[in-house]
């Protein structure tokens, strides 16, 4: 029953500094357990800013170029495999069912998989890292198509979630949801978000609704600073007010009655929040570290503070899978109290992508899309 042969478009990544060229490949039929899913909206996220600037080597991770970068995403299914009818919640699929999925995949029999750490997986692969000049093509989500692997873990999107919406669960909402899980965020505890991109707001918004007393978050973009508040930061510091990490730590102690912060943040990205964050934290606070993902980069550290302090620091790297249903329950949740909207509000056709980037390093959208579907 496969199709007659098509055709659709990928944005092909040859190497970083060079622009994407959009190239028509032949569209695969999906083998047994496969997923074939028109991509509907994918998100522009910093790791794929920072791939195609080669801060982020995705060879580092097993990769192979060209590929295709874009990793959040929300697509349709256009065609199932033989044997997949149900998405991982036991929920049926058909064509034409929205769905997001976690853009790695992880065997779910190896050590870590068997503790229940799957995004640690030992065989992990990832989309983004296959190669964009061999079948099936469609490997990352700048693209028409993308095949989802057998065994992938994938949710249907409640109808209530539009893809605007939907489009940023599988990487940025996940991702702080699992954070704030590993530091067992608990009720009444403060809470700093360093960083106010959609990371960070959705850092902001997931606090509160675990029940944060206080949620602070520093940014220096005037509207980033004023979408923190339109999701539930109950204060935010200006650093182009607050201009030096000692003025921003004697705010934040003000603000947590000389406490300090319960649990920091970090998604800026850059190391030198971390020596500035671990100072914000209280006695016992725990230290979530998102952002910094260039290899190579470090920062000053006194061991002392942290000693002292009875501080943990946390790494997280992608998140448990399951994490990505919760995620589309929280957005259905909370979809008409946040202006979650605002985070996709650039859109660009897949053919303007090297557009796009341009513009998403500018900072001057807090989340670009490409939707593949604009003429
Ligand atoms: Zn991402
Ligand atoms: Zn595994």
């Amino acid at each position: 029953m496969s199709a007659a042969p098509r055709e659709g478009r990928i944005a092909r990544f040859d190497e970083p500094g060079k622009p994407f060229q959009i190239q028509t490949v032949p569209v695969p039929a999906p083998g047994p357990g496969e997923i074939l899913i028109r991509v509907t909206r994918t998100n522009i996220c910093g790791s794929d800013i920072h791939a195609w600037h080669g801060t982020f080597a995705t060879r580092g991770l097993g990769g192979q170029l060209p590929t295709v970068l874009g990793h959040e995403m929300v697509g349709a299914v256009d065609e199932l495999g033989s044997g997949v009818a149900a998405d991982s919640n036991g929920k049926p699929l058909s064509v034409g069912s929205r769905v997001v999925f976690p853009y790695f995949f992880c065997c779910h029999t190896c050590r870590n998989c068997l503790a229940g750490r799957r995004n640690a997986c030992a065989n992990l692969k990832m989309a983004m890292l296959g190669r964009a000049d061999d079948p099936p093509y469609f490997v990352g989500g700048y693209g028409d198509y993308f095949l989802l692997p057998a065994g992938a873990v994938v949710y249907a999107v409640p109808a209530s979630v539009t893809d605007e919406i939907a489009s940023g669960a599988n990487c940025a909402l996940s991702q702080v949801m699992y954070g704030l899980e590993r530091v067992d965020q608990q009720l009444g505890e403060y809470v700093v978000v360093q960083g106010a991109g959609a990371l960070g707001l959705y850092a902001i918004a997931v606090a509160k609704a675990r029940g944060a007393a206080k949620v602070i978050a520093i940014d220096g973009i005037a509207e980033r600073l004023e979408l923190a508040t339109a999701f539930g930061a109950d204060e935010v510091i200006d650093i182009t007010g607050a201009t030096t990490a000692k003025e921003r730590a004697k705010l934040v102690r003000g603000l947590t009655d000389g406490q300090g912060a319960d649990v920091v943040v970090e998604v800026v990205g850059h190391p030198s929040a971390i020596d500035e964050g671990l100072v914000l934290l209280g006695q016992f606070g725990r230290y979530v570290e998102i952002g910094n993902i260039n290899i190579g980069k470090t920062f000053a550290f006194d061991p002392s503070r942290f000693v002292f302090g009875n501080k943990t620091m946390v790494g997280v790297s992608l998140y448990d899978p399951a994490v990505l249903s919760r995620a589309l329950d929280f957005l259905a949740e909370h979809q008409h109290k946040l202006p979650l909207e605002r985070l996709g509000a650039a859109c660009y056709p897949l053919d303007d992508i090297n557009d796009a980037f341009t513009a998403a390093e500018g900072k001057r959208d807090v989340r670009a899309s490409i939707v593949p579907a604009i003429p």
